[in-house]
């Protein structure tokens, strides 16, 4: 039989969870058991760090639609970390079930690098993403009933913005009418389904410091406007407390180890195309308490997850990573060369050659914040002598540093030599600079991302992005960083421009204030912040067996 990533992770032996506690230095009161291999920390029970651990972010080239491998390198690079002898952690996002059923698969790894117990992950794990879902809807509920009870913030119902919640890819939610059926059914209004990935509660949960902090971020939330156009907050219905008690446990780090054993936090789960993109602040400041070396993600290519590392996530923590490696593969180079996507397993350098743009136009990024990125080159077995060395001679051309890496295949072994790059980077003094400051007005906020970081030529705003930005302006909300909502599959918003389009306009569409969050989602092209299931979803190979086990799960 040939391997897959779930007889890979079936055939792993597991340690205790306590004996992964325990290499990380995490005392047996700080963790809360879920079985014999999952365990939440208590980070208020943890010992006083003297120093935080470094970061390194990995990120990657704008992917195809099966991803380049970067969860798979995060872990593959920290177990070459750990081969080495650093003290090192993982700090991963939660899958969330909208790609795992559907197109893309699941989050935890690939190969010999992998987190586990995989199948726990990839579903419903310590249940922190049911209990953002609840607390979601919670809301919604709240919002509702007060409409019903005789509406005394006199709440325009045709004007409220919080939408209800899922975590599964439904396209038939994306706009809903509820209400119906007489006085004693509520009232009747228009509402809408989002991806719970896409609520603003995970990015509240995956940004706050504290359950304080949460508790005040969730009050900062918009609801929606009254009749005379006034913002109606959380707080203004009083249901913060509610929240934040829906919310206590899921708030805390979750801890598994990967098949070598390294310990790993995942936890928070926001898509980097609709969302912010990146594992909770907690996990990754927790993981730096622990550990000298912290290998952390960013969803989707340089321009959407690493961006929002940068300005948001790294902002609000107040660190920058120390090394940043961009994932590349030789498939996803074909594809920016011009290859259609069922015929990336054929060899041809030349189209690796015209595709390199891409992982050019990344790299830039990267440098412009002034850290020298490393280049991960995730091997594949079908990959050519002749493809890989189109991407060496471009690298020695540009001065770019290039690792191929192999850890799909051998674990952190196939990584040593990425990690040793790392290491060399991390030590490296670097001038950190952010693109943008929160000051800078909106315009010119959404100029420098698409100018700087997409490479594109200006931006357009519609009527309604226009009306809402003067809105955002009036209530002194628009000194905050920009989450951008733009396809994953092109630096411009048209997923099918790919390589690295050049002279493009991209189109805002919407402008959302996130309060609590504390960002401005924009949304771009026909992007939605509830996706669609394929035709041929990832569900249908899916099974579970008499004994209980996974099958199927990619
Ligand atoms: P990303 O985090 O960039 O979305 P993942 O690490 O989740 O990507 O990998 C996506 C899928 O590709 C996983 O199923 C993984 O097993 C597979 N994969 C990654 N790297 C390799 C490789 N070098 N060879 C074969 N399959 C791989």
């Amino acid at each position: 039989m040939a391997f897959t990533d779930l007889s890979i992770a079936m055939d792993a032996k597991m340690l205790p969870i306590q004996e992964i506690a325990e290499r990380a230095g995490i005392p047996g009161e700080a963790l809360e058991q879920y079985g014999n291999y999952k365990a939440k920390i208590n980070v208020d029970l943890l010992p006083p760090a003297e120093n935080l651990g470094k970061v390194v972010l990995v990120t990657a080239i704008s992917p195809t639609p099966a991803g380049e491998g970067k969860s798979t390198v995060t872990v593959g690079l920290a177990d070459a970390l750990k081969q080495l002898e650093e003290s090192v952690m993982v700090a991963l996002r939660e899958p969330s079930l909208g790609p795992v059923m559907g197109v893309k698969g699941g989050a935890t790894g690939g190969g010999f690098a992998q987190v586990l117990p995989m199948e726990d992950i990839n579903l419903h794990f310590t249940g922190d993403i049911h209990a953002i879902t609840s607390a979601n809807n919670a809301l919604a509920a709240f919002i509702d009933n007060h409409l019903h009870q005789g509406n005394a913030l006199n709440i325009d119902p045709r004007r409220i913005t919080w939408k209800r919640a899922l975590d599964i890819n439904d396209r038939a939610l994306r706009e809903v009418t509820i209400g119906l059926g007489g006085p004693a059914q509520g009232v009747p209004r228009q509402d809408g389904f989002d991806i719970t990935v896409a609520s603003e509660i995970m990015a509240v949960l995956c940004l706050a410091t504290s359950l304080e902090d949460l508790k005040e971020r969730l009050s900062l939330m918009v609801v929606g406007y009254t009749y005379q156009k006034e913002p109606v907050m959380v707080r203004d219905l009083g249901v913060e407390g509610a929240l934040a008690l829906l919310l206590k446990d899921a708030f805390k780090p979750n801890l598994v180890q990967t098949i070598e054993g390294t310990p790993a936090i995942i936890h928070g789960g926001p898509f980097a195309n609709i969302a912010h993109g990146c594992n909770s602040l907690i996990a990754t400041q927790t993981a730096r308490r622990l550990a000298d070396v912290v290998v952390t993600e960013a969803g989707f290519g340089a321009d959407l997850g690493a961006e929002k590392f940068m300005h948001i996530k790294s902002r609000k923590g107040d660190f920058h990573p120390d090394a940043v490696v961009v994932v590349a593969t030789v498939r996803a180079l074909k594809m920016h060369g011009g290859i259609v996507k069922t015929e990336l397993a054929e060899a041809n350098h030349e189209a690796v050659r015209r595709g390199m743009v891409n992982l050019a136009k990344h790299v830039d990024t990267i440098r412009q914040f002034g850290i020298e990125p490393v280049v991960a080159l995730n091997r594949f077995v079908t990959d050519t002598d002749a493809e890989l060395a189109e991407i060496f001679s471009w690298a020695e051309a540009e001065g770019v540093q290039v690792a191929l890496t192999n850890v799909w295949e051998q674990g952190g072994k196939g990584g040593l030599e990425l990690a040793k790059l790392v290491l060399q980077e991390m030590e490296r003094p670097k001038d950190f600079v952010r693109l943008y400051d929160e000051t800078d007005s909106v315009e010119e906020k959404l100029r420098t991302i698409v100018q700087k970081v997409y490479g594109g030529a200006d931006i357009q705003l519609t009527d309604a992005a226009q009306k809402q930005l003067a809105e955002l302006k009036k209530f002194g909300w628009d000194e905050l960083p920009i989450c951008m909502a733009k396809t994953q599959y092109s630096l411009s918003d048209q997923p099918k421009l790919l390589g690295r389009p050049e002279g493009f306009t991209i189109t805002v569409r919407e402008i959302m204030p996130k309060l609590g969050a504390g960002f401005l989602v924009c949304l771009t092209g026909d992007i939605m912040t509830m996706p669609g299931l394929p035709k041929q979803p990832a569900a249908l190979k899916m099974d579970v067996g008499a004994d209980g086990k996974a099958i199927g799960l990619f």
